[in-house]
């Protein structure tokens, strides 16, 4: 493999998680512009189908690793395949996207490989030939920029932080499929559970509706619900006043010390727009804000701004969706 980067794509239930194509851009930055340097590596079980589609889609060209043990995300079978992989095919670069399953593996390969692991990038520097990379700090008041000193380095991309381009090629990648062997290692995925709970989804909703202080009480989450079951890809997040209140679980909150999430639409809903927050949002295709403030900070980011109080809102909102897009 002449690559000189290796992204490992992220993929459940035969979809490609949109965090992939984030770990693409930081790729194509890293070779500043040139895609055939890049090779996307995806592993699991019976992935030919899914292999094909990010070629078509990305021009870039794939190497599968196949076995039925991959079927399901296991840390261990992750390090193991991919580091007898990457000590016969050594890459500049190995990106990752900075996800649950990313930061799990992440750095026990780099310690497999002896190599440097940089977490959580969200900007490179190119200004020489060595690069540089970039991730906050301090709660997201500075930003560090570090080199590596190995020869090969790990990076993981902060979801929302890389954003996508269309195709930038007109020729499909290729795709080539290993089967691979994995040796028994100490633990076994049995199996994923599909969570009731929409915060759960945020990562890969296409819809998230945010609630905040400003919801009042616990009992108006109902309307902030209503409103995400609009969407059939949306989950539910908040801001952290909500979750300090006790009425979220932290997993849904939304910021620089919760998710960093880029969902097609966004809604904040009674949420003042404080930086720890909208830093998380950065990646958002459209916010729409919901507040009865009308100098809400929240309305300076904001693509349509409603000055109204929630409660009045969202049924208005609610009904004449159903009556016009449904
Ligand atoms: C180190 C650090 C890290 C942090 N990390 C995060 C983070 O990751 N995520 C995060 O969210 N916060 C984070 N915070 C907290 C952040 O600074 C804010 O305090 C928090 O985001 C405020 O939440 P909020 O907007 O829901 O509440 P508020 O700031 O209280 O805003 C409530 C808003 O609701 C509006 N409102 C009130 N009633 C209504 C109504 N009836 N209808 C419509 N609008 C109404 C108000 O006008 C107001 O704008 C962090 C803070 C620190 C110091």
């Amino acid at each position: 493999m002449q690559n000189k980067i290796a992204v490992i794509a992220q993929h459940a239930g035969g979809r490609t998680d949109p965090v992939t194509y984030e770990a693409i851009s930081c790729a194509v930055k890293l070779c500043a512009g040139e895609t055939s340097c890049i090779k996307i590596i995806v592993v699991g079980d019976r992935v030919e189908k899914i292999a094909g589609e990010m070629a078509e889609k990305t021009g870039v060209d794939i190497l599968a690793i196949e076995n039925s043990q991959l079927g399901l995300y296991n840390a261990e079978a992750y390090r193991e395949v991919l580091s007898d992989l990457f000590k016969e095919i050594v890459p500049e670069y190995i990106v990752i996207p900075h996800t649950s399953t990313g930061y799990d593996f992440a750095p026990s390969l780099a310690i497999k490989l002896g190599a440097t692991c940089i977490t959580a990038v969200e900007g490179v520097n190119c200004d020489n030939e060595k690069r540089s990379f970039l991730r906050t700090v301090s709660n997201g008041k500075l930003f560090a920029e570090v080199v590596s000193k190995t020869k090969t380095t790990i990076i993981t991309t902060q979801p929302g932080a890389w954003p996508t381009e269309g195709k930038r090629t007109e020729r499909k990648g290729s795709v080539e499929i290993i089967k691979t062997e994995v040796a028994p290692g100490k633990t076994k995925t049995l199996a994923f559970k599909q969570s009731d709970d929409l915060g759960m989804e945020m990562a890969n909703s296409e819809v998230i509706v945010s609630a905040g202080r400003g919801i009042g009480k616990k009992e108006n989450l109902s309307l902030i619900e209503d409103v995400a079951k609009l969407f059939p890809r949306s989950a539910i997040g908040c801001s952290r006043a909500v979750c300090d209140a006790g009425w979220l679980e932290y997993r849904h909150q939304v910021g620089i010390t919760g998710t960093t999430v880029s969902p097609r639409l966004y809604f904040a809903i009674g949420i003042s727009g404080a930086i720890q927050h909208t830093s998380g949002i950065k990646g958002a295709q459209m916010v729409v804000a919901v507040n009865n403030d009308p100098v809400a900070r929240i309305f300076n980011i904001a693509d349509y701004c409603v000055v109204e109080d929630l409660t009045q809102f969202l049924p208005v909102l609610m009904e004449e969706y159903k009556n016009n897009y449904k």
